[in-house]
């Protein structure tokens, strides 16, 4: 089966997309299996950009089919912020916790109306030629005024679901799964690499 390169060095990554584009026609594997080692800046200024980027720049390095994204949270009241640097938004040395501070620190005395916030996540699918493929999801919530549950990672405390009752921190990883921006971009992307598997 050829193989699709996961453009992460992140172990829990890879399994997430094992999970979400499970089924597809591809054999899933990552960076640290391929010997990649070259470190790609994420330079551009929009998700789309960045996941691109990557997406091109590991194909070529590696001269498979290779699948990058990024994501992150984008709140309209601040003009979008933190969007792109939504992983250290809050400075050098920026943790989780600090960043969920700064973002509520700026959305202070906002009325509930300015706190709505989506998620997003930009999938790319290149191959070693360059050539192109991408995907989107997004999820649609709003930054309540202190952080709630235990699962997940960054924002996911504070970003609250409305119809689910429930921030996503407080949602069981398979439930994370089916409601995501990373869940809705892969939907898409499966049908892309049902596609692109008739191809190669
Ligand atoms: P990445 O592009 O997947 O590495 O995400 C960049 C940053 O966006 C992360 O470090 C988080 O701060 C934020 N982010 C992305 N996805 C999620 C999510 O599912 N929950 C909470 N925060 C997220």
């Amino acid at each position: 089966m050829r193989k699709l390169l996961i453009a992460t060095r992140n172990a829990g990554k890879l399994a997430e997309y094992r999970n979400l584009l499970a089924g597809v026609p591809f054999e899933l594997t990552y960076l640290p299996e391929v010997g990649i080692t070259d470190e790609i800046e994420e330079t551009g200024d929009t998700f789309l950009a960045n996941a691109v980027l990557k997406a091109r720049a590991y194909a070529r390095a590696s001269g498979l089919l290779t699948l990058a994204d990024d994501s992150g949270l984008e709140v309209p009241a601040l003009g979008g912020e933190p969007g792109v640097h939504s992983a250290r938004y809050s400075g050098p040395g920026a943790t989780d916790e600090r960043n969920i501070d700064l973002l509520l620190q700026r959305l202070a005395g906002m009325p509930q109306v300015q706190r709505q916030a989506r998620f997003r996540c930009v999938i790319a699918i290149a191959n070693p030629d360059g050539i192109v493929y991408t995907a989107e999801g997004a999820c649609l919530g709003e930054i309540i005024h202190a952080p709630r549950g235990t699962h997940g990672f960054g924002y996911d405390p504070v970003f609250y679901l409305p119809e689910l009752g429930r921030t996503m921190a407080e949602l069981p990883p398979e439930l994370k799964n089916q409601v995501s921006h990373r869940a809705a971009a892969a939907r898409a992307a499966r049908e892309i690499l049902s596609e692109l598997a008739k191809l190669y």
